[in-house]
């Protein structure tokens, strides 16, 4: 025997909560199923504990797909105001961190419990420690989990993408959407710290923990935001927005002086040496990199010539990194179920009606900055509206 629903919806993640809430407020009378012992285990821990739960200056062009439109509906008919809106119904003090970055001030849990409000009001059924293993269907669409099993016309698979995997992440999702003959783009880390190779390695990773704004450029795509040295690699905003255009074997590019000229203190100085050109990297660079900048990088003459080469050193480092730190760093999955697959105005499946799929699982991944979430409530509420 199966417990009877109109819509099952597989994990109580952002988006999952968020399509719940939306078809509860429809009168449809729908199940959550969440394999954790509690919801929004992601939300939790994101932004540092504060959840960035939006970004003021959303547009498509924050978000990566194969397919660059798909998003825009979604996004169009629910924007950051909106979500902004809910927050300052259940009194979330927030502030706008930079770059229209939005965080609570207090925990990330005001979120949450917000979204569990917002379920309660609705008539949500959300069922906790339910690992669904099992999608058949043939009236319907039952979901089997350990001990239950939970019946619907419509099921949404939420389940979210392969990152932070120690958290209880699964490809559960991509396999329903496989055994439903959806295509999937590759799946990969995003927003992920990059690893340098042996020598790059050697050369800078002693000096773990020194931080400096750049442009990172990777496949065409720029980010200026402050880049951190770690001890494997590099890491730091404008790295986690790089890494997701990144393929391995490619190469990224570093400004380490964006629209600095490092080398005019150089050619005015009466003695054009080594001193002078640490002297004039040291007013721009930390110091400790600086050092090391003009220690392995030294120009063979001191002509105009050798000097705009060295220039244009400092603003296109270019390297290929080694791999990245995985999905046990990588904030987001980048590929997912193929666009081409899904409705853009409700995420519904071409080839099987009442199959939906929102969120992360989605081949729609976001820039750094609260982007992620911004997608996994517009995808959510857009499938929720039409369920
Ligand atoms: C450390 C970290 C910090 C982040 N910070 C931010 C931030 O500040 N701002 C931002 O915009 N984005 C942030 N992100 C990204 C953001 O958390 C995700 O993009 C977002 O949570 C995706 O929502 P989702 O609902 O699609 O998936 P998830 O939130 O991952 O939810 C999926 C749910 O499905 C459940 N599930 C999986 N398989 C099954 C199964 N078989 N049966 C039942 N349940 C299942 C999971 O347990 C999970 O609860 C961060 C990510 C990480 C890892």
């Amino acid at each position: 025997m199966s417990r009877q629903f109109d819509a099952v919806i597989l994990g109580a993640g952002a988006a999952g909560l968020f399509c719940a809430i939306e078809a509860g407020k429809r009168g449809r009378r729908v199940a959550v199923l969440e394999r954790a012992e509690r919801v929004g285990k992601k939300i939790l821990i994101s932004g540092g504990g504060r959840c960035n739960f939006t970004n003021l200056y959303c547009k498509p062009d924050n978000f990566r797909s194969a397919n660059p439109h798909f998003a825009k509906s979604a996004l169009a008919r629910y924007t950051p105001t909106d979500f902004i809106a809910l927050v300052e119904k259940h009194r979330i003090p927030y502030h706008e961190k930079t770059l229209g970055q939005l965080f609570c001030d207090g925990s990330a849990r005001a979120i949450t419990r917000m979204l569990e409000a917002e379920c309660h009001a609705a008539g949500v059924q959300i069922f906790l420690s339910q690992r669904v293993q099992e999608i058949t269907r043939t009236a319907e669409f039952v979901a089997r989990a350990e001990t239950e099993a939970f019946s619907a016309p419509v099921l949404v698979v939420a389940t979210g993408g392969l990152s932070i995997p120690k958290m209880g992440a699964t490809s559960f999702g991509y396999e329903v959407a496989r055994q439903f003959g959806l295509r999937i783009q590759k799946t990969r880390p995003a927003l992920v710290p990059l690893v340098l190779g042996r020598k790059e390695q050697k050369e800078y990773c002693d000096l773990a923990g020194v931080s400096m704004e750049v442009i990172a450029a990777a496949d065409g795509q720029e980010f200026r935001e402050k880049m951190l040295i770690t001890h494997r690699g590099l890491s730091g905003p404008a790295i986690l927005q790089a890494s997701s255009y990144w393929e391995r074997g490619k190469p990224v590019q570093i400004d380490l002086a964006p629209q600095r000229d490092v080398t005019s203190a150089i050619r005015e100085s009466k003695t054009r040496n080594a001193g002078a050109a640490r002297t004039a990297f040291l007013g721009i660079l930390p110091k400790r990199f600086a050092e090391r900048w003009v220690e392995l990088h030294e120009p063979s003459q001191w002509t105009n010539a050798a000097l705009a080469e060295y220039e244009k050193q400092i603003h296109q480092w270019s390297f290929k990194p080694a791999d990245s730190e995985g999905y046990e760093k990588a904030e987001v999955t980048a590929g997912g179920v193929d666009t081409d697959e899904l409705s853009s105005k409700t995420m519904e499946s071409r080839r099987v009606p009442g199959l939906f799929f929102i969120g992360e699982v989605v081949d729609v991944t976001g820039h750094l900055g609260g982007f992620n979430f911004q997608w996994a409530w517009a995808s959510g509420a857009a499938a929720g509206r039409a369920l």
